[in-house]
């Protein structure tokens, strides 16, 4: 039986940890400064895979390719419990040149990936870029963000987790190397353990400063659309760039990198160029009044390596953090980890690469 455990930060990796811990049979309770799920996670595109796995390091991809595989059955499972749906679904993407053909093929062969070239217009009625090929990905798999904050919210709720939003937490209490509770603006929170998934802020919670450099906003820019159901069906990606049909017809444009700190404003010059982006690919979007335009941070992270380990010095306070443009797609697969590295199990995928950044920093001081 697990102990009593706060997790400080209510978005996907954060609700992620508290559900996989109460399953474990921890009493949890999750803290917010504001509401579940708002920030990075209501903001992201929810593509449930690295964009061009091929262009990352083992560890982005194995810690990935874990989340994928149980990524369905987390999802059925969330869905039993809230009664609600978080639109996961397998809606394949797109590749438009330029792109490593041979690095493609090779990764997806050597990771089982299906991988097709085929023809644009096959996907894309009157692209600009009609008779180029294109890479076809059909087993990349996608859910709607806003949908699955509120399905992990409500599961978290029926699983009996409590969750406090306005909460900011203001500083860790601590004794002999163990944390014992927090200090929020709610007033003071007991517990045996804490786990911090505050996402890009993770470095300004008060005592973990010394994560700031490791756990950085980068801020991603959006357009929404909104067409007919089915006018696009297929995720499409170029350079970096993407559109994410989904169910109902709406379309998520995106994104951009950004390290301007904890701006969260949106730019004309990137609304400007993500417009151009999408016009060329589908030119119906030209015709189209943009229905909201939004910015997100990103828990950056050197190399999108996450931190999912003990912090140094405290036998009880962990961090999940840092997952940067992949927090969606890893989330079930780091509260596995982090719940195994908790309760002292040998996890199915090594622990060692996501304890690293903390071992590396630590080991400079
Ligand atoms: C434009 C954009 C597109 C993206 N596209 C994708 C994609 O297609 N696929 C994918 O997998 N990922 C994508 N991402 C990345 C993904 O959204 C993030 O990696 C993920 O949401 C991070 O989740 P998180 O729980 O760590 O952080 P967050 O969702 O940001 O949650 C952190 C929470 O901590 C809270 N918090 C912070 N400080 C405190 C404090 N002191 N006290 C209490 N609470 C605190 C915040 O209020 C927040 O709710 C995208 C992100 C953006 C911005």
């Amino acid at each position: 039986m697990l102990p009593d455990f706060l997790i400080i930060g209510a978005g996907a990796v954060g609700l992620a940890s508290a559900l996989e811990l109460a399953r474990r049979g921890a009493r949890v309770t999750v803290l917010d400064r504001f509401r579940a799920g708002a920030e990075s996670t209501w903001a992201g595109g929810g593509i449930l895979s690295p964009l061009l796995p091929w262009q990352y390091g083992d560890e982005v991809n194995t810690l990935s390719e874990y989340s994928r595989a149980n990524f369905a059955d987390w999802c059925a499972r969330l869905q039993a419990m809230s009664g609600l749906d978080a639109e996961y679904r397998t809606s394949g993407m797109l590749v438009l040149p330029p792109y490593s053909e041979a690095q493609a093929f090779d990764w997806c062969a050597r990771h089982g990936w299906r991988c097709e070239k085929r023809g644009q217009s096959d996907f894309l009625p009157t692209s600009s870029m009609d008779g180029e090929e294109a890479l076809w990905l059909p087993d990349v798999a996608q859910a709607r963000n806003p949908r699955l904050v509120q399905v992990l919210r409500a599961a978290a709720l029926a699983a009996g987790i409590r969750i406090v939003e306005s909460a900011e937490v203001t500083g860790l209490i601590s004794a002999q190397g163990r944390v014992t509770g927090v200090m929020s603006t709610q007033g003071e929170f007991a517990a045996s353990g804490v786990v911090v998934s505050a996402g890009a802020w993770t470095g300004t919670v008060p005592g973990l400063e010394a994560l700031a450099e490791t756990v950085f906003p980068v801020r991603g820019q959006m357009l929404l659309f909104k067409l007919q159901p089915e006018a696009l069906r297929t995720i499409v990606l170029q350079d970096g760039r993407y559109l994410i049909p989904r169910i109902d017809g709406h379309v998520l444009v995106g994104s951009t990198l950004e390290r301007v700190g904890f701006e969260k404003s949106t730019t004309e010059s990137v609304k400007r160029d993500l417009l151009a982006f999408s016009a060329s690919v589908l030119p119906a979007l030209s015709e189209l009044v943009m229905v909201h335009h939004w910015s997100g941070l990103r828990p950056g992270s050197h190399d999108n390596v996450p931190v999912i380990a003990r912090y140094p010095g405290y036998d009880n306070l962990f961090i999940n953090s840092g997952h940067f443009r992949y927090g969606v797609t890893m989330a079930p697969g780091s509260a596995l980890l982090l719940a195994d590295l908790i309760e002292g199990k040998s996890p199915a995928i090594s622990a060692a690469p996501y304890a690293q950044a903390m071992t590396g920093l630590f080991a400079s001081l």
